[in-house]
């Protein structure tokens, strides 16, 4: 295991329906430190930008303005194995498939409106922390 970071993202839905406290809060509980924290609204040009992996999936339009109704959070998190760390406490991408005890099983309401984003990988985190945070944003 190495000291990892990861980019967390607590999606429109989840800030919408007043949950940013309690994900925030279950964060720090599974012992990641929060290095640079943010509310911001995404630009359609930015979630385009963000999610450009998925450009060519039937459910990308829809998923950018998901993205872009209103505010999220973006956090930068640091741990122990983050990537995976972060990960295995969002639980499943589709709430249906979400174990007991994760983020998505508890607040997401379906597989596109699902509360939470993580890196999938430690590259993808440095591109993903890099789109909303400068060096000199972390703590
Ligand atoms: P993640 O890494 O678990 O967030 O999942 P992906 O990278 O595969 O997908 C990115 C995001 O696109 C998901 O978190 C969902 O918000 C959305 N998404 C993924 N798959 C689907 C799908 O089959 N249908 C819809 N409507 N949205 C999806």
């Amino acid at each position: 295991m190495s000291l990892e970071r990861t980019l967390a993202i607590v999606k429109p839905d989840a800030v919408a329906a007043g949950q940013a406290g309690r994900i925030l809060a279950l964060i720090e509980e599974r012992g990641f430190r929060i290095l640079g924290l943010g509310l911001t609204r995404l630009r359609t040009e930015q979630a385009q930008g963000f999610y450009a992996v998925h450009r060519e999936r039937p459910f990308f339009d829809g998923l950018v303005r998901f993205m872009t109704e209103g505010p999220v959070i973006v956090a930068v998190l640091e741990a122990e194995d983050a990537v995976k760390k972060w990960r295995d406490t969002m639980g499943a991408t589709n709430p249906a498939h979400a174990a007991e005890g994760t983020i998505r099983k508890r607040f997401a309401q379906s597989i596109e409106r699902n509360a939470v984003h993580g890196s999938d990988s430690i590259e993808n985190a440095r591109i993903e922390v890099g789109f909303f945070f400068s060096a000199a944003d972390l703590i």
